[in-house]
């Protein structure tokens, strides 16, 4: 048969089916992770939290695709920022009287009597002397 004949001569795309390309192996999972052929939807999650359902949305999903992280989030977007502040909790200020320009000094340390305790104003300027 002609037909045939020329389909195998051709030897090139022609006769590639226009299938998506599938791969296998170790590539398929890294393709995976980056998000290649796969549509991402909203999906609802259970906090590990608090036990409220979020969203996991699709554009969340891209950028943990993106980022590599396997692991969907175990927790809302509250708990998530309730732990992060705990993580960095801010540091303790105290309030000091500046002895340069007698305002208020907010210093992260205790303030020691015979040492003086600058305003941030006055400590940038000290600082730049
Ligand atoms: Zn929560
Ligand atoms: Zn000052």
């Amino acid at each position: 048969m002609t037909v045939t004949a020329r389909w195998f001569s051709s030897g090139k795309a022609g006769l590639l089916p226009t299938l998506p390309v599938r791969v296998t192996g170790p590539e398929q999972n890294s393709l995976k992770v980056r998000g290649f052929n796969k549509m991402y939807h909203d999906k609802v999650l259970v906090c590990q939290d608090c036990g409220e359902e979020f969203i996991f949305t699709a554009g969340e999903q891209e950028f943990y695709a993106e980022k590599g992280f396997e692991n969907e989030p175990k927790r809302c977007k509250v708990c998530r920022q309730k732990r992060s502040g705990n993580a960095r909790a801010p540091r303790e200020m105290h309030i000091a009287v500046c002895a340069a320009c007698g305002g208020e000094a907010q210093v992260p340390f205790r303030p020691v009597a015979n040492r003086p305790v600058y305003c941030q104003e006055c400590f940038a300027k000290q600082k730049a002397l």
